[in-house]
């Protein structure tokens, strides 16, 4: 089915009752040419771009609950390309383009909304680096604009300018930068992946591997076994854990990252705005609601709820920077397991098991990598080579040391 108008238009007049599930729920077969596992949006994506650019259909993804039920629907959705180091700048730049033509390829309204994302600076030193970030965001093929204090003032007259601790001396607004609604994401590449050929099966979880002198050959899963000739791992918070299964260890951390959501007010806050003295940022939803976020708890769990310390820590960085939000009534709180490398950069590459191969490490900035890592995905997956928009995200930068650090905290999973 695809939608246009027409078809709104028509099913409205006809009381609804003609629109069919949108993704088939198929038995698992006993052999695919490739299976993913984890049914988030990375997983979905591959799948989709396995099918739709390398003609690869006999494909399977395997998600042990329900679809986009990982981080993919539990994130804070904003969408960026600032990033300053080389192989991150490469990957985000491809990936927010692919943003851009998502809702025609996909032929689905995942609500992408470039409304502009602003990084606050508290202090001269730091403006200083915004005005650094933006020149090479502009030499990567991305935007960036600088704003004075007046010109913040002015365009954001609700933040606090006042504070004695955090005075805000101006900011970095990157305009191609915004929002789109997370599960719209997830199930855009489900509906475009089923159309391919794609099964996509539920309620199915991997539980150990077939290998074979050092080779993948299948997976054992809570629904028998299925046999593939290559498998992709996207399982976010969970990859220790997958990876554990097949024999080895990633240099990954698992940590819980909370999430916030008021009650629905007047628009109010036409962009995102980050704060520059610590990790807090916010957006109004189409809905009406503020959705903010900060640091993670700061300890390894595989717990899908953060704590009241953390929860307070967000709510003193937000009363800070925009003391209106005290009026605001908290609807909903969540967690994610987020999975955190020692840089806090990602990882695409092959495994020290043939024909097996990782896609993880994606800390807080996986929903915006979506289109950009399945893309790249799957060209590994099918060519054997890496995407040259990802040639840097390997796992052999943690022997060498040649980290992507952008925040340079050094090889703390829980400081990037
Ligand atoms: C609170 C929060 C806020 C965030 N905010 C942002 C943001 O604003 N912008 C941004 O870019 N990123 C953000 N992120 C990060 C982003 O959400 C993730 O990096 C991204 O969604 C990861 O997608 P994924 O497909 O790799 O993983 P997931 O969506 O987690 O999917 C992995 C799937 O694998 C499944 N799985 C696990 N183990 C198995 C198994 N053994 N067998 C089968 N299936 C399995 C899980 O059930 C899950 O559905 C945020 C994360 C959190 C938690």
């Amino acid at each position: 089915m695809r939608y246009s108008a027409w078809e709104v238009l028509r099913h409205g007049l006809t009381g609804n009752g003609g629109w069919k599930p949108v993704w088939r729920d198929p038995a698992p077969k006993p052999r695919y040419d490739i299976v993913i596992i984890g049914g988030g949006g990375h997983g979905l994506a591959t799948a989709y771009y396995l099918a739709r650019v390398h003609g690869i259909r006999n494909v399977a993804v395997l998600e042990r609950s329900y679809i986009g039920g990982g981080n993919s629907g539990r994130n804070t959705t904003l969408v960026r390309s600032n990033y300053m180091l080389e192989g991150n700048m490469s990957f985000y730049s491809h990936s927010l383009r692919l943003w851009e033509g998502l809702e025609q390829e996909l032929n689905y309204n995942v609500m992408f909304s470039q409304r502009g994302l602003v990084v606050l600076g508290h202090s001269d030193g730091q403006v200083e680096m915004l005005a650094r970030r933006g020149t090479m965001s502009i030499m990567a093929g991305d935007d960036g604009e600088l704003w004075s204090r007046e010109e913040c003032r002015r365009q954001m007259p609700y933040l606090n300018y006042d504070d004695q601790r955090f005075p805000i001396y101006g900011a970095l607004m990157h305009r191609r930068g915004g929002t789109a609604r997370h599960d719209a994401v997830v199930w855009g590449y489900a509906r475009a992946a089923d159309r391919l050929g794609v099964d996509i099966i539920q309620n199915c979880e991997v539980q150990g591997f077939r290998i074979e002198n050092g080779k993948m050959v299948g997976v054992e899963t809570s629904r028998g076994y299925i046999g593939s000739g290559k498998v992709g791992m996207t399982v976010a918070g969970r990859s220790g854990q997958v990876a554990a299964m097949a024999g080895f260890r990633l240099p990954i951390e698992s940590q819980v990252l909370q999430a916030f959501v008021t009650e629905g007010l007047k628009p109010i806050l036409p962009t995102v705005v980050a704060f520059g003295m610590g990790h807090f940022y916010i957006s109004q939803s189409d809905k009406g609601g503020f959705v903010f976020g900060g640091d993670l708890d700061g300890y390894n769990s595989y717990a899908q709820r953060g704590n009241l310390p953390m929860m307070e820590h967000v709510a003193e960085a937000g009363m800070a920077l925009m003391p209106m939000i005290g009026k605001a009534k908290m609807l909903r709180s969540w967690g994610g397991i987020n999975d955190m490398t020692m840089d806090g950069s990602p990882i695409i590459d092959r495994s020290p098991v043939e024909n097996f191969f990782v896609n993880c490490g994606w800390c807080y900035g996986g929903f915006k990598a979506i289109p950009g890592s399945g893309n790249v995905f799957a060209h590994l997956m099918a060519t054997g080579n890496h995407h040259k928009a990802a040639d840097k995200l390997l796992l052999n930068r943690f022997e060498t040391g040649q980290l992507l650090d952008e925040t340079g905290n050094g090889p703390s999973p829980n400081l990037h």
